[in-house]
């Protein structure tokens, strides 16, 4: 359904770009939904504004990425990038900012779709001063994050109640699977409206390209064993058990064993420590002559790094929903994942990938090596994987939902004078 009219809407989300490079610093899942739901809901007839924090002097103040689509970064302390758990502090400047641009702008808007905690706050403060919908994704729930790590940050106690706030006070929150809606009921509140609207991913970027060419343009031997990670270096992504069940593979003493860990910063950015971290482990387990750090993955390579790997591993602790896993099924790749939250969801066991328990080498390494041996099952499972995306998880399909939801919860408001003009605007 499109929407009723051509409607200004703002998606905000203070600390994840939808305009940055992905798969480093705290770039990753986050950025991807709000940059691709922008998209697909532009095409959709929206009037697509979305909000974030300026993290360098460098970055442009204004991103047009279509003309329904752009991305404008508002102050909001230093222009330098400050980790998640210290911007609390300033999101009072990035509301000013914000309502200094709809001034000046000459219009208000009459929703938002916030994500993250630390944007929650912003709309709902937003909300106390002008009349609007709010929308909400997490992306992370702190209840669970902070039940998976050692170190709880400082801020955790305030993060855990506006997590509480946003879900019993906001007109609709998005869960992205059934697990974490199960979450949010068990663990935030049994008060609030959720609409379960999983993520997305781009099927025409992932899967065209057949494995062959893949690894022609990779330069990969057709007889490597190739075992594929994609995302940022955190700990709670795991790499770790990943690097250990490596060491345990019964492939191991084959000569062409290849992990690839691809993701990280420029040396000298916070995700280093991991990645240091990361690479010790590999030399002491003497896997460096079988493991590349690539790097981030761009756009113009990523596909081919999913079309050439013979299996992909998610061996997260937490994860809320996943993207990597529904790219590299979209792109005919089995998955090895944790069974926790959001892969319980996108990955079916024995049909698309297999589900382990998080943490367990041993478990992770009997997984890989069962599909590395079987490559006849490991077509069977590439292709299950790939029909299951196009099904389920394509960003249209995402978009088309978001887009009856707003449309519901704007037709059950009366328009003020300013909805009224924004909405002819
Ligand atoms: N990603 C990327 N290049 C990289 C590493 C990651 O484009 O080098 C992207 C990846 O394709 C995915 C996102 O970053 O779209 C990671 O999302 P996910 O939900 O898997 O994890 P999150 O970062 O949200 O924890």
């Amino acid at each position: 359904m499109l929407p009723t009219k051509k409607h200004r809407i703002a998606l905000i989300s203070v600390d994840g770009d939808p305009a940055a490079e992905i798969g480093q610093e705290e770039a990753g899942g986050q950025n991807v939904y709000v940059r691709q739901v922008g998209h697909a809901l532009a095409l959709q007839g929206w009037q697509v504004d979305m909000f974030t924090r300026r993290s360098s002097a460098e970055q442009v103040a204004i991103v047009q990425h279509e003309p329904n689509c752009r991305t404008i970064r508002l102050k909001a302390g230093p222009a330098e990038f400050i980790g998640r758990d210290r911007l609390f502090e300033h999101l009072p400047e990035f509301i000013a900012e914000f309502q200094a641009f709809q001034q000046e702008q000459g219009f208000q808007y009459s929703l938002i779709h916030s994500n993250y905690w630390l944007s929650s706050w912003v709309g709902m403060e937003l909300k106390k001063q002008q009349q609007l919908i709010q929308v909400h994704t997490y992306h992370s729930l702190g209840a669970v994050k902070y039940s998976a790590v050692a170190d709880i940050p400082a801020i955790a106690t305030k993060r855990l109640a506006i997590e509480k706030a946003c879900l019993e006070s906001v007109d609709r929150v998005v869960a992205t699977s059934p697990q974490e809606q199960e979450h949010m009921r068990r663990l935030v509140s049994t008060q609030g409206q959720i609409e379960l609207i999983p993520c997305g991913t781009d099927v025409d970027k992932f899967g065209p390209i057949p494995r062959v060419a893949a690894r022609q343009e990779l330069r990969i031997a057709p007889d490597v064993k190739m075992v594929l990670y994609v995302g940022r270096f955190d700990q709670r992504k795991g790499i770790e058990t990943l690097v250990r069940a490596i060491a345990r593979s019964s492939l191991r003493d084959q000569a062409n064993l290849q992990l690839v860990i691809g993701g990280g910063s420029r040396p000298g950015h916070s995700d280093g420590i991991e990645r240091d971290r990361i690479a010790s482990i590999v030399a002491e387990l003497g896997l460096e002559d079988c493991t590349t750090f690539p790097g981030r993955l761009n756009d113009s390579v990523l596909p081919f790094y999913y079309a050439a790997a013979d299996v992909c591993v998610v061996p997260s602790h937490y994860e809320p929903f996943g993207l990597v896993a529904i790219e590299a099924m979209a792109s005919r790749t089995p998955v090895v994942a944790s069974d926790v939250g959001g892969l319980r969801f996108t990955v079916v066991p024995e049909i698309t990938g297999l589900l382990v328990p998080p943490k367990d080498e041993v478990a992770f390494a009997n997984a890989i090596d069962r599909i590395l041996t079987n490559p006849d099952w490991r077509e069977q499972l590439g292709e299950a994987g790939r029909q299951r995306v196009e099904i389920a998880f394509s960003w249209h399909s995402v978009a088309s939902r978001l887009t009856q939801l707003y449309n519901h919860l704007l037709a059950q408001t009366i328009p003020t004078k300013e909805t009224k003009s924004q909405v002819a605007a």
